[in-house]
């Protein structure tokens, strides 16, 4: 099972990642948006943070964390990371332990709860396209029985895949679909950054 401790070292390696790539993140965005994705997430992770120093009970975490990414972030990724750890959260009981199983269906609940507030599909080049398959490996891993940490390196993995495959779309969800056809050949900055937290969610874990 994973510990409270151990989500709370997660968004810790989350807001470092974002911290050190928040130039990358808004290069990218800069490209196929407003020049924003990295500000935004600094923002929203250093809020964050600032509030994670005596955590208590998993659901409540991570519902205090959604709310305050929601309130600290503007732009479309605030509500739509918010939403995400909020639904997280309801999946995560009121203890201080989380078991592989709960783990993982509340990362589906995460997932579930991004698609229906940004109604974006795959291939709509958003971050929906590194979370999906990275939620997708993370529960057949699981589900075939690796390791919390086996099956998070293999979520990260297909993250990264995702990430990539977000070049070659178009955008039809955010900023970017203003661009249409132009905003081929550009890596999406939402991806980028969700392939951060699940990059972040195995080094956790390990
Ligand atoms: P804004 O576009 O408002 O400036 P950000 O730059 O912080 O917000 O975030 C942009 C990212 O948000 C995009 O790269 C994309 O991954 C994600 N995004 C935008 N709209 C949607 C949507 N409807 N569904 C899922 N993700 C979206
Ligand atoms: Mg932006
Ligand atoms: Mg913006």
């Amino acid at each position: 099972s994973a510990s409270v401790a151990t989500l709370v070292e997660w968004l810790h390696q989350f807001g470092s990642l974002v911290e050190q790539n928040k130039g990358y993140l808004t290069d990218l965005d800069s490209a196929i948006g407003d020049a924003d994705h990295g500000s935004n997430m600094a923002r929203g992770m250093t809020a964050v943070l600032n509030q994670v120093a005596d955590p208590g009970a998993a659901d409540a975490l991570f519902k205090k964390v959604g709310m305050t990414l929601v309130s600290s972030v503007g732009g479309a990724s605030g509500p739509l990371y918010g939403t995400f750890f909020m639904r997280f959260a309801t999946g995560l009981g009121d203890g201080t332990e989380v078991t592989p199983e709960a783990l993982v269906s509340s990362l589906r609940a995460g997932l579930d709860g991004v698609i229906s507030r940004g109604k974006a599909e795959l291939g709509d080049k958003t971050m929906v396209d590194a979370m999906t398959p990275a939620v997708v490996a993370i529960e057949g891993s699981v589900a075939s029985g690796e390791s919390l940490a086996d099956a998070t390196r293999a979520g990260a993995e297909a993250a990264r895949r995702g990430r990539e495959s977000t070049i070659a779309m178009v955008a039809r969800k955010g900023r970017a679909s203003y661009l249409g056809e132009r905003s081929k050949g550009h890596q999406d900055p939402g991806a980028t950054s969700t392939t951060y937290l699940f990059e972040a969610l195995a080094a956790s874990l390990d």
